[in-house]
């Protein structure tokens, strides 16, 4: 069983970023879930699953949770680090198959931002085509070299889902299906630490700070 670390929040929150940050000081010490690249990696190489979840993503829903749990419960269970789960579990029966595995999450870490803050970040985003890796158009963030990856070499493209009218229906997902997830963890015994994501600049020293204990 691995020490499992949750990081949950609306979309562009600042999750992946983070996420980057943290292994650019600490590469080797976690193991790193994220979903939503990993589904974006199926996608491109056409796979049953990359498939089976392209209209879902396209259209801002969420994948079937059997499919999901599919992927992501092996990956934890294989692991011996500690996990870092980004984007998972983003519903409660998530969140319950991860229990019912044995890898109840030790920690869900809680990136707290305003609607109108992560539509705004959302047209500013840019990611790279090939690694997933986010940067932004905006104040914070840029490519040392226009339009290409710092860490890969290749291109920036927006994500398609990050189309305004596509952000407000994951933002609606996120309070329906998503938000309720932290109470079910919570009755599970699951510590809660949230932190202020809608000031940039603040959230990163609060998060390699919470992660020193791992
Ligand atoms: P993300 O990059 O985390 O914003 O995820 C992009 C898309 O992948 C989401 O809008 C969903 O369609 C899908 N996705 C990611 N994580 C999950 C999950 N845990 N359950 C279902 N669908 C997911």
């Amino acid at each position: 069983m691995s020490n499992v670390v949750v990081l949950f929040g609306k979309p562009g929150a600042g999750k992946g970023t983070r996420l980057s940050e943290l292994q650019q000081e600490r590469k080797d010490d976690f193991e790193v879930i994220s979903v939503g690249n990993l589904l974006r990696s199926e996608r491109k190489n056409k796979t049953h699953l990359g498939r089976k979840a392209e209209h879902y993503m396209n259209s801002g829903r969420l994948v079937p949770d059997e499919l999901i749990n599919e992927m992501v419960i092996p990956a934890i269970k294989a692991s011996t680090r500690t996990v870092i789960t980004d984007g998972y579990p983003r519903t409660v029966d998530q969140a319950k198959a991860m229990i019912d595995a044995g890898e109840c999450p030790k920690l869900l870490v809680f990136f707290d931002i305003d609607d109108e803050v992560v539509v705004e970040r959302a047209k500013q985003r840019i990611v790279c085509s090939h690694c997933s890796e986010p940067y932004t158009t905006g104040e914070f963030k840029h490519p040392k070299v226009e339009g290409i990856c710092d860490k890969c070499g290749g291109k920036l493209v927006r994500r398609s889902d990050d189309e305004e009218a596509t952000v407000r229906e994951r933002l609606e997902v996120f309070m329906n299906e998503t938000l309720p997830v932290v109470s079910t963890l919570m009755k599970a015994g699951v510590e809660v630490v949230t932190i202020d994501s809608n000031i940039e600049g603040h959230a990163p020293k609060m998060f390699a700070e919470v992660m020193k204990r791992f």
